[in-house]
């Protein structure tokens, strides 16, 4: 029998209803002949609720105890849609990250699957059960509780479809995904498909839309991920390996991003080992570091900006802080009102001048631009929050997004 790993997010899952709901579909797809796997998120905003209530207590929470918290919140989410579905005569029985072995390595509150143990899933299966699994959550090698970093179900789903051998049905609130933020760009396309390295960059460039390590794990495993709304009953996106029925504009979407915070280090020695030295500490905080740009040395100094998740932006600083002894030169400045623009399209491998466009629509329409980055197939562009609405309608019809 085929079988199906399905995801449902938050607002799926948000109330009694809604879960009763979801219970009722599940309870068709079982009967119409499919081994199911449903990973759940925890209700509506339960992990935001369970993160602000540690921050009430201090700015500092341990990452552990933030992870034992914020696993709670899908544990209550599984466990109803069990009963949900045992109610409707469907069996049913649901499993936190360690109860099926799903083994994670890495940092508290970012950690990384690295295997999963499937044998409860098939005895379940055989025993004709719907495998009801907590998404977000593992347990690393101590055996303590880990979290995958926030929105990681996704990620949960498709590592669990990667080794089911499975296909992916991720079930959220949009019905699909959009060449641009449709709460942003209401005129925004819906896309039939993207290919998994264009999807990659939209999400690590905080479209919101998938975890970006779901993506990652998608494309290594050659996992086609299909994203819908939760009413199963719209044909939804498709995310896949590039064929060649799939367009190939310049742009395929544009991504934006308001998360990010950006510090610049003035006053740094023009010395390769200090400017090592301060990234690495930074490094070892595990914040992840994106947009780096350094100006050209004067009298031996440089400076150098580069953005970073707002939420690490307090630890990062306190990193810096203990560098303002060693470099009496040394100073920072920290901005939280940013907004990253990323466009993305494959097609930029292949066509040139697509940075220069940006740049001349960006111009066309004043919209001064601080830090700029590329790779093969993104470019992304540093404005003011103020100016992003006339930056996305600019773009979207330049590009026809
Ligand atoms: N509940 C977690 C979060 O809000 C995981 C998820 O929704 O994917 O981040
Ligand atoms: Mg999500």
């Amino acid at each position: 029998m085929a079988v199906i790993v399905q995801k449902y997010g938050g607002t799926s899952v948000e109330s009694i209803e809604k879960i009763k709901k979801i219970a009722e579909q599940i309870a068709k797809r079982k009967k119409s002949g499919n081994d199911i796997v449903v990973v759940v998120s925890a209700m509506g905003k339960t992990t935001d609720n369970l993160v602000r209530m540690a921050y009430d207590i201090t700015i500092d929470p341990h990452k552990r105890e933030l992870d034992v918290l914020m696993a709670t919140g899908e544990q209550v989410s599984m466990s109803l849609l069990s009963i949900a579905l045992n109610s409707l005569g469907i069996e049913a029985v649901s499993y936190a990250g360690h109860q099926l072995g799903i083994k994670t390595e890495g940092s508290h509150t970012k950690s990384r699957i690295t295997d999963i143990n499937d044998e409860k899933i098939h005895k379940d299966h055989r025993n004709g059960k719907v495998v009801i699994v907590a998404g977000f959550q593992g347990v690393n090698e101590d055996n303590e509780i880990t979290t995958l970093g926030r929105g990681g179900s996704d990620t949960t789903a498709v590592a669990l479809a990667a080794k089911l051998q499975a296909q992916c049905e991720i079930y959220t609130d949009v019905d699909g995904i959009y060449t641009i933020d449709p709460r942003l760009y209401p005129r925004a396309r819906k896309l039939d498909f993207i290919s998994y390295d264009e999807m990659l960059e939209m999400a690590s460039s905080g479209a919101g839309v998938m975890h970006p390590r779901s993506i990652e794990l998608a494309e290594k495993y050659k996992v086609p991920v299909l994203l819908a709304l939760n009413t199963g009953d719209i044909p939804g996106s498709l995310i896949k390996e590039i064929d060649n029925t799939m367009e190939n504009p310049a742009i395929t979407g544009l991504a934006v991003n308001n998360d990010q915070a950006i510090i610049t280090l003035n006053g740094i020695p023009h010395d390769i080992r200090v400017i090592a030295d301060i990234f690495q500490s930074i490094a070892n905080k595990d914040i992840n570091i994106d947009m780096i740009s350094q100006t050209f040395p004067v009298n031996r100094l440089v400076s150098i900006s580069f953005t970073l998740p707002k939420a690490d932006l307090y630890h990062a600083l306190k990193v810096l802080d203990t560098f303002k002894d060693k470099i009496f030169t040394f100073s920072y400045d920290a901005f939280e009102d940013i907004t990253k623009l990323s466009v993305v399209g494959l097609g930029m491998n292949t066509q040139s001048g697509v940075a220069a466009k940006v740049f001349n629509l960006l111009a066309d329409n004043d919209i001064p631009v601080s830090i700029v980055t590329t790779s093969e197939i993104k470019i992304s562009y540093i404005i003011n929050p103020n100016d992003q609405r006339k930056a996305i309608e600019a773009i979207a019809k330049e590009f026809d997004l």
